[in-house]
């Protein structure tokens, strides 16, 4: 009766077990200063033209002149059409009409497998954003993985797949949570190329492409000349701009992606016409918001704040000479633990010898063992000081 794959997910405790080990932390000692730099949301409220772009959507609904009910599923024109403008700007050519808004990166993540077979075989990349792995869990799908590790700087390429069985749907997240870590435009290039060789689909998270935007990074991978045969890009408000609490993505799905005969992007428009009423007009309102010239200026700002807390961390890491990825186009930063601590020997170290919160790499995946992820949404003074700390402790 009941879904049997549910019983093959692992049981994921490492976010309750830090939030336990803090609090009781925090109950022996409570005068500490408990420096979290673990969290995964961000921290700056919504930028000035998203509140009053809300502000306005809301009054249009007080009156029934205005007001509005059920809107299309895919999102209206002028948020798509918004967003077709600034894929132009990341030097890609997508159509309004292939775009999808919905209410977050990790439902799609989650629903886009609707339109593949149960037996596709799945790769994955370790570590990465558990999500993708268990929603396949889910659905009974066999998974391989991608080896990412200190030899390939995280970035794992087609020769480091863990498996001979031939893929059907690639995972890629870049820049990666959370390891940090971003492909260049040669290295997407080799994946297109291969996907395209194979078949395969590649499902292309973007969630942190703002934080890329230098040293000519991509940041679609429609920048990439054969993309449009064999990639999804699912994309998100959640860290450009601060909508974790909000709720607003977009998802890609290019004419040309078809396979055995059918039009994905068609199938995908069934799926959410069938399953899904659309994201509120008052959230597309704030979403097209912030791709105004004065919104994006806004929400730069906090990316810039997140960008220099990262820095603080880098900057630190190559003091003392510790190995590490991320930071410079993510708000994520992954070291390897120091001294050869375990992840979570380094989490207990870190916390009773200086009072600062991280999170132990084994959450995203057995190649996460002997790492750190540490982020950028705090405070500048509040990252400073936290590495003044971990300087301290490890001299
Ligand atoms: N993709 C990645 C790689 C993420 O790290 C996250 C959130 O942390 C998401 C997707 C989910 O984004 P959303 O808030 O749009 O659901």
């Amino acid at each position: 009766m009941i879904n049997t794959n549910y019983s093959n997910l692992k049981a994921n405790y490492l976010f309750s077990t830090v939030a336990e080990k803090v609090r009781a932390y925090s109950e022996a000692h409570p005068d500490a200063d408990v420096i979290k730099l673990g969290i995964g949301d961000v921290t700056k409220p919504l930028a000035k033209s998203v509140i009053e772009a809300l502000h306005k959507a809301v009054d249009e609904n007080a009156v029934a002149e205005t007001f509005m009910g059920y809107g299309p599923e895919q999102g209206y024109g002028f948020l798509r059409e918004a967003l077709a403008k600034y894929y132009k700007t990341l030097g890609a050519d997508v159509d309004a009409d292939e775009i999808f808004v919905s209410d977050g990166a990790k439902s799609d993540i989650a629903n886009i497998l609707d339109i593949f077979d149960k037996n596709c075989h799945v790769v994955i990349p370790d570590p990465v954003y558990p999500v993708y792995l268990d929603t396949n869990i889910m659905d009974g799908r066999q998974v391989s993985f991608l080896n990412a590790n200190e030899g390939n700087i995280f970035l794992p390429m087609p020769e480091d797949l863990m498996s001979d069985a031939q893929p059907d749907i690639i995972y890629l997240c870049s820049p990666n949570n959370p390891t940090g870590a971003c492909y260049n435009k040669e290295q997407l290039k080799v994946w297109v190329d291969y996907a395209n060789k194979l078949g395969a689909v590649i499902l292309f998270d973007s969630a942190y492409e703002i934080f890329a935007d230098k040293d000519g990074l991509p940041r679609t991978i429609f920048a990439i000349d054969g993309a449009r045969t064999c990639a999804i890009e699912i994309a998100s408000l959640s860290k450009t701009a601060g909508f974790t609490g909000t709720r607003c993505s977009y998802t890609v799905v290019p004419k040309e992606l078809v396979r055995d005969g059918q039009s994905l992007k068609d199938m995908w428009f069934r799926r959410q016409s069938t399953k899904f009423n659309g994201t509120p007009y008052i959230v597309q309102r704030a979403a097209e918001a912030v791709f105004t010239e004065q919104g994006y200026a806004e929400i730069l700002e906090n990316i810039k704040l997140y960008q220099t807390n990262a820095k603080i961390i880098t900057d630190t890491l190559d003091e003392l000479g510790i190995y590490y990825t991320g930071g410079h186009y993510s708000p994520y930063i992954w070291l390897k633990c120091p001294n050869n601590m375990s992840s979570w020997e380094f989490f207990d170290f870190f916390l009773e010898k200086a009072q600062v919160v991280g999170t132990p790499g084994e959450g995203f995946g057995e190649n996460g063992k002997g790492f750190f992820r540490l982020t950028a949404f705090n405070t500048p003074d509040r990252t400073q000081e936290a590495m003044n700390r971990l300087k301290e402790i490890l001299k």
